[in-house]
């Protein structure tokens, strides 16, 4: 059986291989999913490697998404 960090390095190599990036669009129409995901409490980096990674590179998207989480939250 396979552990849980196995399978993360697995869809992360996947995720390389594949060397599919994601335009600020189409990370901005999946951001929803994203952060709803992560609020359950599900890794959404695991689930949507190209809007993770995309997340991490781009600082635009990652102060939306961190905007998100906070109105999803509620105050
Ligand atoms: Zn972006």
């Amino acid at each position: 059986m396979l552990k849980r960090s196995d399978v993360v390095k697995l869809v992360r190599v996947v995720d390389e291989t594949r060397e599919i990036e994601i335009s600020c669009d189409e990370c901005f129409e999946r951001l929803d999913s994203y952060a709803e995901t992560e609020l359950s409490g599900l890794d959404a980096r695991t689930a949507m490697p190209l809007v993770g990674d995309h997340l991490e590179k781009c600082a635009d998207c990652r102060s939306n998404f961190e905007g998100l989480l906070i109105a999803l939250r509620g105050t």
